[in-house]
């Protein structure tokens, strides 16, 4: 066989391989699957979308506390709708990607408005929802109400594109069109619920992007990947451009009771909606702001650099303290607040500034911290 070759070049080699792939997967499910997690429980659409959502770039191991407090403080949709952001934020913050909470308020929102509070049936509807494209929606509705929708995430892609040898990067129009033909083909009319969840599963904790157990796979025996050695080949990665590296400046502006004075970052880009420090492209621009919000101010001190990896690029941050014992006011309360440090609040905070702030309420106010 041309090792380049699809492993499937028949339509009745199609049709029976995915009769094989869809029974091995149920079967295995039964057997060795994970039956116990917390959107397992109670199945509806919303425990689902939640988990769906949270499960998007996060391990389950991670997952499950977030869900639970989650769903303790949300258990329906009508709960999320009416709670401000800064309340979802803040049981998010951790999690990362917090465009994920920002949709998951602004879908719960319209659903209420909309579908008055009920989840919508109709795939288009539920697919239309912000944050939920055409894979999410196919599990939340396989998952929840047993309907027979295929789904692509990446590790159904892995799945895919191993087991059937599917060559080109998925991100390509053409591999893509390939992969979703082969998820339609291969999920079954009967137990559609199971199989959608054994073949996510076993993307998670079998076919790993690296390192493959194919000898514990209930795929082993028909799969292209295997039989030709080409775990690591298939799929085919993505070209990636070169990390960039951005460097900013962040001013830490302490009041004499300990209090740091945070900004809402604006809803677009990185940390969308969380409270932060104030962000400047110089310790310059820092220094002006000090001196136009405070006064005569003492100048700020750069303190350890914090360093945080996006998907996209790396971030290093120099945050820049200053004391503003004189201040006793926000200028601008909609948009800043004094965050206490020692009693941190309910505010949604990214998890760098947050351990960055305990380090600080930590740290006596005029020392010269972290030297
Ligand atoms: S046999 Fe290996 S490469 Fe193939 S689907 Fe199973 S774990 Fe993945």
């Amino acid at each position: 066989m041309n090792r380049r070759r699809s492993a499937v070049s028949t339509e009745s080699d199609t049709s029976k391989a995915n009769t094989h792939f869809a029974r091995a997967l149920i079967e295995w499910h039964g057997r060795c699957g994970r039956h116990d997690l917390p959107w397992q429980r109670d199945r509806n659409c919303y425990r689902v979308w939640v988990s769906e959502i949270m499960l998007q770039q996060t391990q389950v191991s991670t997952v499950i506390a977030y869900y639970e407090r989650f769903l303790q403080r949300f258990p329906d949709v009508q709960t999320l709708a009416d709670a401000p952001l800064d309340a979802v934020l803040s049981l998010w913050a951790g999690l990362g990607y917090y465009a994920r909470a920002r949709n998951l308020h602004r879908a719960a929102i319209r659903i209420r408005d909309e579908h008055a509070g009920r989840f919508p049936r109709e795939f288009a509807a539920v697919a239309a929802l912000p944050g939920i494209g055409r894979s999410t929606a196919g599990a939340i509705l396989a998952l929840a109400r047993g309907e027979r929708w295929p789904i692509l995430d990446g590790n159904v892609r892995r799945v895919l594109a191993r087991h059937f040898g599917v060559e080109g990067d998925p991100g390509q129009r053409d591999t893509l069109a390939r992969l979703w033909a082969l998820s339609e083909a291969c999920t079954p009319a009967q137990q559609t619920d199971v199989y959608t969840q054994a073949i996510m599963d076993l993307g998670a904790t079998l076919c790993t992007r690296r390192n493959p157990a194919c000898e514990r796979c209930p795929l082993t025996l028909t799969c292209h990947a295997r039989s030709t050695g080409r775990q690591h080949e298939l799929p085919a990665p993505k070209r990636r451009p070169e990390r960039p590296l951005r460097r900013v400046f962040m001013l830490a502006a302490r009041r004499a009771d300990g209090a740091v004075l945070l900004e809402r970052r604006p809803e677009r880009g990185i940390w969308g909606g969380l409270w932060c420090l104030p962000e400047f492209e110089s310790a310059a621009g820092a220094q002006a702001y000090l001196g136009r919000v405070f006064g005569a101010a003492e100048s700020a001190h750069p303190l350890e650099a914090i360093e945080h990896a996006f998907t996209h690029f790396d971030l290093v941050i120099t945050p820049l303290l200053a004391h503003c014992s004189d201040y006793d006011g926000p200028p601008d309360p909609a948009r800043l607040a004094w965050y206490p440090t020692g009693a941190p609040g309910a505010l949604g905070l990214p998890a760098p500034i947050q351990r960055f702030l305990q380090r600080l309420a930590s740290a006596p106010v005029q020392s010269q911290l972290f030297e």
